[in-house]
């Protein structure tokens, strides 16, 4: 039956469809651009979507490949696969040789950043910086707490300095991927393609370099990296959690060459800030929202930019199933039982929702035991941990049974990993987190 209404419909009609109802199931991951995916090919059980860039495509594979199927198979009745692809059949080949492998988020531009007192400084040399890298700030180091926007900064000087001069080499990683990378070229007898590789780059931009703390031979590697880079005049852009100096035992060399360039720190937004991320936010989603539900969910997420994320994925979520308009009631009530939200995420909470999922016991975690039943608990409760609190990998570790950073940081990566692998497991674990972040009031 539903083969001639579908043989009857439109199929542009029946795309516009799914692409609604990817928005209802997904609403954490539905963006305003959706709008702009096409049919690139519709025939029997396979769905092409058409997206206007790499980003989006890489977006869309690793983020809502599960929703978009689900979509499909809910507005035609069939079992459909879907795929993600560019519509416009890649005509710049120097583009792609120069970009070799980086990943940029679509989200992460300059247009979606919002400059306020608390990173205005940061913005404009990151402007500076994608206009004319390797001149102006060299090496360029940002700082700032958790989900203040560093890694947005990072992507949206990449996004623009790509934009201005496409045949610029770019490698963006983070720290633990850096620190990984090398780790397995010495293990592989690779090093020195590791090195000829980070070398050759005209832009070097590394999250998160706190990480470094305690990797002597990475910060040796690094420090070589930066030398070689940096003499020949290469932009290095930087981000941590601190400042260069407060970063524990990190070598006084590298202190004392991070803060060569410029070192400006990003601070936690004013209230009027927040306001307009929280409608720069919407925007993207393509959700209308007055000034009033901004200013709520602005009060909401006081401290952390990622918190107004799922506070407007709650409300959209709940205007979608409910049907009804997004009213600062129908916010409020979206929101109810999230007045903590900014309240400090403990051990106890991340292992309290883990140990009920998988049925494991808390000394069973911090056990020796290594049998695949107890280490995988065990390294989700590392992940979630290492992402939602601000322990650092020691602590992580000693909380659970006295492990060294070094398996917390293998922990994550294979969480990491998995999450891209598997999808049933990347819900489970989204399922957790927010367990965790929005606990239901009992
Ligand atoms: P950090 O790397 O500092 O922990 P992120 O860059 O991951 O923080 O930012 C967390 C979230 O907050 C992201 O969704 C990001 O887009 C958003 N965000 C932070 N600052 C801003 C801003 N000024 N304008 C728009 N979005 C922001
Ligand atoms: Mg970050």
């Amino acid at each position: 039956m539903e083969g001639t209404q579908l043989a009857g419909a439109d199929i542009e009609d029946i795309f516009s469809r799914i692409i609604a109802c990817v928005k209802t199931i997904d609403p954490a991951n539905a963006r305003k651009w959706f709008d702009e995916l096409k049919i690139a090919e519709f025939n029997g059980g396979l769905l092409k979507v058409g997206c206007p860039d790499k980003t989006i495509v890489e977006f869309l594979n690793d983020n809502c490949k599960s929703s978009f199927t689900r979509a499909a198979q809910q507005v035609t009745g069939h079992l459909v696969t879907v795929e993600f692809c560019l519509f416009t059949t890649a005509k710049k080949p120097v583009q792609q040789a120069a970009d070799g492998g980086l990943k940029l988020h679509p989200d992460y531009t300059f247009e979606n950043f919002v400059v306020g007192p608390s990173n205005r400084l940061a913005h404009a040399s990151c402007v500076s910086v994608s206009k004319s890298p390797g001149k102006n700030y060299n090496p360029l180091f940002i700082y700032g707490s958790s989900g203040l926007g560093k890694t947005h900064l990072l992507h949206a000087v990449c996004h623009e300095t790509q934009n201005l001069n496409s045949k610029m080499a770019i490698q963006l990683l983070s720290c633990e991927e850096f620190v990984n990378k090398f780790i397995s070229a010495i293990e592989q007898g690779s090093v020195l393609d590791f090195q000829k590789q980070l070398r050759s780059v005209d832009m070097l931009v590394i999250d998160d370099v706190q990480f470094l703390r305690e990797r002597e031979q990475s910060q040796e590697e690094f420090f070589h990296t930066f030398n070689a880079l940096y003499q020949h005049g290469k932009q290095i852009i930087l981000s941590a959690d601190c400042a260069p100096v407060e970063i524990p035992s990190l070598e006084e060399r590298l202190i004392s060459r991070f803060t060569w360039g410029l070192v400006t720190r990003i601070d936690v937004p004013s209230h009027d800030t927040r306001v307009a991320i929280v409608q720069k936010k919407a925007h993207l989603r393509g959700i209308e929202i007055s000034e009033q539900v901004a200013d709520y969910i602005a009060k909401k997420a006081q401290l952390n930019i990622r918190q107004i994320e799922g506070a407007l994925t709650t409300v959209y979520a709940l205007s979608t199933t409910s049907g009804s308009a997004i009213t600062i009631e129908l916010a409020k009530q979206a929101l109810e039982g999230h007045s903590d939200m900014e309240r400090h995420i403990s051990f106890t909470d991340i292992t309290d929702v883990v140990t009920e999922f998988y049925r494991v016991r808390l000394a069973d975690l911090q056990s020796k035991k290594r049998s695949q039943s107890i280490t995988l608990p065990r390294q989700v409760c590392m992940y979630l941990a290492r992402n939602l609190t601000r322990h650092s990998l020691e602590e992580i570790g000693g909380h659970l049974g006295g492990r060294d950073h070094t398996t917390v940081m293998h922990a994550c990566t294979k969480i990491v990993k998995m999450k891209k692998k598997n999808t049933k497991f990347k819900t489970a674990l989204s399922g957790l987190e927010k367990q965790i972040t929005q606990p239901v009031k009992r």
